[in-house]
């Protein structure tokens, strides 16, 4: 491939213009012409069919039908519409219109041929079909035009502005015409040669206008291979290269701080789990090689004390550690949780965050740089220029999924070496799937959780018995628990749960009158200092119940609350559900997670009702969550930039990501340098991804 040209801003293309450019860039990220050509289709419609009117069945879903309009009038009154008798040679039907009706008045040529398609409906002995795509037939003649017609990703606010997929299509044939002369091959010859792959162009073309379903078929294969192949080859390349390349300060010793905690402060018996996982980090700090490892454990399985005693060992060997959280909240939580941990240990600890005092800061700033402070725990805040390590030993990760991958490189910069890694996260990555798409990052799992936690009991609760659920918090309270209610937020129909979560919001206000009851409500569209007294009230136990969205998903620890009801709890993928339902069984009391649901569900909504419903575990629920979403969607993963698929699925591509892995580091082995003239163009190609890519591996 050609990629300057390629890489030509979207707005410079024929029919895009600057409105269009800044929406695809904002709602698809599509910000040059390669990223257009690799918006992939996520599904077909079969247009090489053309049914006749006599044909129609009920159970048809989408059609395509060759006809003339012969009349058309408006049926005013309830429900006002402009209706169209449609005919072919055996029959006739009804096309049915309840908006614009006055630019398909002035659009439609009667008894001329049209093709249309769209969804029928029977009734009253007749078929019709609302909304139609229509096209002249001599148009529909002239376009290019593939047997298997693609449907692009899309969003609410791309529709509603007009980017239709037909526009989208139209999109992509102008870029075809104007690229097809900078498609070059990006697989070596022996590659495409033993594999019988497609060749790229060809393949490009496929994908977007498939001419059979062989074609496709081959073309995706040929696509996906290359997508997992590039992968595993910087996974390859990085482990034949890595090991030997980034130092990191050993911690040689075992000393007295992490000791005297250990045989004198610790509070509890650390599970065996928590053992294991202390063991695997010991040794890599042990080691000259820098750690960069993850933390995996479920909500609750007791991640912060680790956290703590591999801080310990940074201590005893005359390092600092750090510890940074993704909000203030957290930060604080951590700040003190640790501050009571330590408290009889002669460590200095400190806080951090966006709002601490000027002079405060520059106190912690002077500490720091002279070594008399130990650990420090914060925020983004830890990121700022002028926070300078004396000699940062290991920094602690809470939460990965909700930093990018370069602020964390940038906490890495701070000293000559870069320090040791951890991050923890209670988002769950099945290990199998770790290890293929992480290669070399290590992988440590807390799979068990502390003993005597009572398992939250969760059930599954219809709209219609919202009476009795309200009766049952109002027990629950009574009894001194607090409650939680969380409403979805999700981007593409921002307004309407807004709107929801406020009506959510009145209703239990007026179900819980004050001065009895105390709410307090946090979203996403409040300032952040709001939202921190709000969250503090109900952290203090001055409100009983916390209304909002799913801001409060992350780490927070309020072990008095006991119920997490989730509204429209349909509309949340798994793992967020998982996530919000950690919140509750905190405390020694039985906590109750309540998902709230509308009769109406999806058979996906089902699986995932009843997987909440029938396990507490993180990992069980993972692999299901997987199954449901392919791993492109798992948090963290996508949004790190690790995994950034396009068109390849982890789990359904499963069979070419091992040919793919197995050529890769066969390759990496034969030619570690890309140097044979045959690999020139993966050379080439490594190169360009390197450049523009913004990946994991760049912080190891
Ligand atoms: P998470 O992994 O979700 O961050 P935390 O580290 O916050 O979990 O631990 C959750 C709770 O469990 C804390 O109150 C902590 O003190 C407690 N805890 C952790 N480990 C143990 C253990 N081995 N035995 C008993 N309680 C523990
Ligand atoms: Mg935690």
């Amino acid at each position: 491939m050609n990629p300057t040209f390629l890489q030509t801003p979207i707005d410079y293309l024929k029919g895009v213009g600057p409105n269009r450019a800044d929406l695809l860039r904002s709602e698809l990220g599509i910000h040059t012409f390669q990223d257009l050509m690799h918006l992939f289709p996520h599904r077909y419609i079969d247009k090489t069919r053309y049914y006749k009117i006599s044909e129609l069945e009920r159970s048809n879903a989408e059609v395509q039908i060759i006809g003339k309009f012969t009349s058309m009038k408006m049926v005013e009154g309830k429900g006002r519409r402009l209706v169209a008798t449609f005919r072919d040679d055996g029959g006739q039907m009804e096309l049915v219109w309840f908006r614009g009706h006055k630019w398909i008045k002035e659009a439609i040529k009667m008894n001329t041929p049209y093709v249309i398609f769209g969804k029928c409906n029977y009734y009253n002995g007749k078929f019709s079909m609302p909304h139609p795509e229509m096209e002249l037939l001599s148009e529909h003649e002239k376009s290019i035009r593939s047997a298997m017609q693609p449907v692009y990703p899309s969003t609410e606010k791309l529709s509603n502005r007009g980017i239709t997929n037909k526009v989208v299509n139209g999109v992509m044939q102008t870029l075809f015409m104007e690229a097809k002369n900078h498609l070059f091959e990006s697989l070596s010859k022996p590659l495409v040669t033993e594999l019988k792959l497609m060749p790229k162009r060809e393949a490009l073309f496929n994908v977007h206008f498939p001419q059979s379903q062989e074609h496709l078929a081959r073309a995706q294969y040929r696509l996906k291979f290359e997508e997992f192949f590039y992968i595993q080859l910087q996974l390859a390349f990085k482990n034949v290269n890595h090991k030997t390349k980034i130092k990191g300060y050993p911690f040689e010793k075992v000393g007295p701080i992490f000791t005297t905690f250990y045989n004198d402060h610790l509070p509890f018996e650390l599970t065996d789990a928590q053992k294991r996982v202390l063991k695997e980090i010991r040794h890599d700090l042990g080691t000259n090689a820098q750690m960069n490892r993850l933390l995996q454990g479920d909500v609750g399985s007791g991640k912060t004390i680790v956290a703590l005693m591999s801080m310990l060992m940074a201590l005893d060997n005359d390092f600092q550690a750090c510890l940074m959280a993704p909000t203030a909240i957290l930060a604080v939580q951590h700040y003190q949780g640790l501050l009571e941990l330590c408290k009889e240990l002669n460590t200095s600890i400190s806080l951090l965050q966006g709002s601490t005092k000027a002079s405060e800061r520059k106190i912690i700033h002077e500490q720091l740089e002279n070594g008399e402070l130990d650990i420090l725990i914060g925020t983004h805040a830890l990121l700022e220029d002028k926070v300078k390590f004396k000699n940062l030993g290991l920094a602690v990760i809470d939460e990965q999924h909700r930093f990018g991958v370069k602020q964390r490189s940038k906490l890495w910069h701070k000293n000559e070496y870069p320090p040791h890694v951890l991050v923890m996260t209670a988002t769950p990555i099945p290990r199998t799937l770790a290890m293929t798409v992480y290669g070399d990052l290590d992988v440590s799992i807390i799979d068990e959780l502390p003993p005597g936690r009572k398992a939250i009991k969760t059930v599954h609760r219809y709209d219609a018995n919202r009476l009795k659920v309200f009766k049952f918090i109002r027990d629950e309270i009574a009894l001194g628990r607090q409650v939680y209610i969380v409403y979805p937020l999700i981007q593409e129909s921002e307004a309407m749960d807004y709107k929801d979560l406020m009506d959510g919001y009145e209703s239990i206000s007026r179900e819980f009158p004050m001065p009895e009851y105390q709410i307090s409500i946090v979203h996403g569209k409040m300032k952040p200092d709001d939202k921190e007294i709000e969250m503090n009230r109900f952290i203090k136990g001055e409100t009983q119940i916390m209304v909002a969205t799913t801001v409060i998903e992350v780490g927070v620890n309020v072990p008095n609350a006991s119920v997490m009801i989730i509204e429209s709890a349909e509309r949340f993928g798994l793992s967020q559900l998982h996530q919000l339902r950690g919140r509750v069984g905190r405390g020694a009391e039985q906590s109750y997670c309540i998902l709230m649901t509308s009769h109406k569900l999806s058979s996906d909504s089902k699986v995932r009702l009843e997987t909440m419903t029938g396990t507490n575990d993180g990992f069980e629920i993972a692999e299901v969550d997987l199954k449901l979403r392919g791993p492109g969607d798992i948090t963290g993963t996508q949004q790190s930039g690790a995994l950034n698929l396009k068109i390849a699925d982890i789990i359904r591509d499963n069979d070419i990501l091992k040919v793919a892995r197995s050529y890769a580091w066969q390759l990496v082995k034969d030619d570690p340098k890309f140097e044979k003239e045959e690999n020139q163009i993966i050379r080439f190609m490594y190169a360009q991804m390197m450049k523009f890519k913004n990946i994991w591996s760049y912080i190891s």
